[in-house]
């Protein structure tokens, strides 16, 4: 039995037995793993604060079977402020939903991790506005995956778009010769111009980008669409999102 030695951050937890958890970890390096912490949940447990999610450590893990065992972790950083505030929590749970939904056991994605790891600081620790850092991950989280939307050219036949601004689920910006479909939407120059400075933006600028009202306003119209079509899952939990836009509009 091999050990594994990696980082995590936890994105899931199930309570099994009296005392132990299932949790299920982000590893940079092996994507998605099930990790079984035994007695976590006795009150002097050294995992107790490993097994709750948001938790990012280095961990070593005792591989069985497609099960891993917790047998040394230590806590990075636990993004506890979270708690303070209803609102950042359920939009950061939301983050951990479509990051899970997002990666496979076995196939790491270093990039993301560092993605989710700064947007978990800037929803517990940062200024920006938490529906911000939600629209900004989702756009490079499908650039992460390989699914970076087409915005200079026609998602079609790859030719110039010529000053469409129909975007297609498809991937990208198509023509006036390709003919939209239904579900395209149109987005304002401004959209698209805010979309490209995203996507080629380092991810530790993160924190410096405010979307303009109207433009948070498409993505938000955008975003959940795409995710939906990309990831191949329904979203229920997206209608506190808009609530949460309502509010702060
Ligand atoms: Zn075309």
């Amino acid at each position: 039995m091999g050990l594994v030695h990696t980082q995590g951050v936890v994105l899931r937890h199930t309570n099994i037995k009296e005392s132990d958890r299932m949790l299920t970890v982000f590893s940079p390096s092996h994507g998605k793993l099930s990790v079984l912490a035994k007695g976590c949940r006795k009150p002097k447990s050294r995992f107790l604060s490993i097994s709750q999610p948001f938790c990012y450590g280095d961990i070593v893990l005792k591989q069985y079977r497609d099960i891993y065992i917790l047998t040394q972790a230590e806590v990075i950083n636990s993004y506890f402020d979270l708690r303070n505030d209803l609102e950042r929590l359920s939009l950061a749970s939301y983050l951990l939903h479509i990051t899970e939904d997002a990666i496979s056991s076995g196939e790491g994605n270093p990039q993301l991790f560092t993605l989710l790891l700064k947007a978990l600081s800037l929803m517990s620790f940062g200024q920006s506005n938490p529906l911000d850092i939600v629209l900004i991950y989702e756009l490079k989280l499908l650039d992460c995956l390989g699914y970076r939307p087409l915005l200079d050219r026609c998602v079609v036949c790859e030719q110039d778009v010529g000053g469409s601004n129909s975007f297609s689920l498809a991937g990208g910006l198509v023509c006036g010769n390709c003919n939209g479909q239904a579900g395209d939407l149109l987005l304002d120059p401004v959209t698209l111009n805010a979309m490209a400075i995203i996507l080629d933006m380092d991810i530790g600028q993160l924190a410096k980008q405010k979307l303009m009202a109207g433009v948070r306003d498409q993505l938000n119209k955008l975003m959940p669409a795409y995710i939906r079509e990309k990831l191949e899952k329904e979203y229920p939990s997206r209608d506190f999102i808009d609530r949460f836009l309502t509010q702060h509009a």
